[in-house]
């Protein structure tokens, strides 16, 4: 007799709970202060903007704060704001959102893609060391899936070869690194503030920087009802229209409720920190799994644990494929679960092929990347799985989920015979797949 769901056995969990993966949660006051913004006359303006980046700059720590209408809009900021131009390259992750690294395109930059450590599944720190050349300018360091990189080596091979570090942390607001927040360690950082993330205004990103060279040059490039603030002589000269022609002020509405965000952020962050944690901690030592967060007592952490995964291991059990194992924990219930995380970027030919500007040559000036070359990157999506992100500490419901996990591991050899691992289609995007 079968005992798993997917084989016509009992599910193991059988009530409905989906209001516990419910997000963002808004209250009254980012009620209010949107319909402050809506009557006040002055949806363009910037007052209750400055208003939030002053409150993200004392909660990060961070001397400088501009907010952005988008994430994507923040680090193509940060890249003109440490000077990355034309005939430069900047190393990125291949495993990571497209918006990590295409703006460099804008600037007449180039992409060199670099592989990831298969613990952190951050950029793998002697990977950017074989990819440094003379036209490196910067790395772009991605804390992926809400896990800090290891950013004491990073910042470690930029001094030593001179190079700028952008942080992106658009997954991880509020994960520390060894005590220190993320985003606050480079010489600048880009957050998205999308609806899906765990920091969510709606529609919004924030620049953050230590260096006020960085923040000016992100303000001429994309702010300019802002740039009477600058006061470097050389940018002065040319201000007045933004230097890279866009307009990224941050909508006012997404402001006023990032302001309330940053107020109930914290405790939103420590609860599922706990929740997330109680979770892993109830699968310790099973076979075929390894958490994806840091070590306990390291000081480092995950923040909202935004599209939280886990390592899959399908040596330990027999074989089965990240899939199946999938499928089989879906039967039993649970939500959440999807084999894979973001689809490599490298083999993409915007990078290496397309003409975007009319150039008569691929607007990349990087070749193309060898199958094999990123092995890591090439092996990934068979070795990561999504998780549940509990946005509750549910004690009973989170047990039930472990039980979930620990049943499908215990009767793996059921799912063997049907796994016929066909494979799976992988997404530019995460927060696409819905659910
Ligand atoms: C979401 C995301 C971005 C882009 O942010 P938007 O606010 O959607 O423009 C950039 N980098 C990463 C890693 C992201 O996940």
């Amino acid at each position: 007799m079968s005992t798993l769901a997917l084989s016509g056995g009992q599910k193991q969990i059988g009530h409905e709970h989906s209001q516990i993966f419910r997000w963002p949660i808004v209250n009254q006051a980012m009620e209010d202060g949107i319909l402050h913004v809506l009557r006040d006359g002055n949806m363009s303006g910037t007052d209750i903007t400055r208003k939030f980046e002053q409150a993200f700059a004392e909660w990060t720590g961070a001397k400088y704060s501009l907010a952005h209408c988008n994430g994507t809009a923040s680090l193509q900021c940060a890249m003109y704001g440490v000077g990355l131009g034309i005939g430069d390259e900047i190393i990125c992750p291949s495993v990571t959102y497209w918006a990590s690294c295409v703006q460099a395109l804008t600037l007449g930059a180039s992409v060199v893609f670099a592989d990831i450590d298969p613990v952190t599944l951050c950029i793998d720190p002697d990977d950017i060391e074989r990819h440094i050349t003379p036209r490196t300018k910067a790395i772009m360091v991605v804390h992926y899936l809400a896990m800090p990189a290891d950013m004491d080596r990073i910042m470690a091979i930029a001094r030593k070869h001179q190079l700028k570090v952008i942080e992106d942390v658009s997954h991880a607001h509020g994960a520390l690194y060894k005590g220190k927040m993320t985003g606050t360690i480079g010489d600048a950082a880009g957050y998205s503030m999308m609806s899906g993330k765990s920091f969510a205004i709606g529609e919004g990103g924030m620049l953050t920087t230590n260096t006020r060279e960085v923040y000016e040059r992100a303000i001429v490039f994309g702010h300019y009802e802002r740039h009477n603030e600058i006061t470097d002589e050389r940018l002065k000269a040319g201000a007045g229209i933004p230097w890279g022609g866009y307009k990224y002020r941050m909508h006012q509405m997404s402001s006023a409720v990032g302001l309330e965000q940053v107020k109930k952020y914290p405790a939103e962050m420590a609860e599922i920190d706990k929740a997330m944690n109680y979770f892993w901690d109830l699968l310790e030592g099973v076979p075929g799994l390894d958490a994806h967060r840091p070590s306990k007592d390291s000081g480092t952490t995950k923040g909202g644990w935004y599209a939280c995964h886990g390592i899959y291991k399908k040596d330990e059990l027999g074989g089965l494929s990240v899939k199946r194992f999938c499928e089989a924990v879906t039967a039993e219930g649970a939500m959440g679960f999807s084999p894979g995380c973001n689809k490599a970027l490298h083999p993409h030919p915007l990078f290496h092929a397309v003409d975007v500007y009319g150039g008569n040559c691929p607007t990349s000036k990087v070749s193309e990347v060898k199958p094999g070359s990123l092995p890591v990157t090439e092996s990934i999506p068979e070795c990561v799985f999504s998780l549940p992100w509990f946005k509750k500490f549910d004690r009973e419901l989170i047990e039930n989920y472990a039980a979930a996990v620990h049943k499908v591991i215990a009767n793996y050899g059921e799912l063997l015979p049907g796994d016929t691992d066909k494979g799976f289609e992988q997404g530019w995007a995460l927060t696409a797949r819905k659910k």
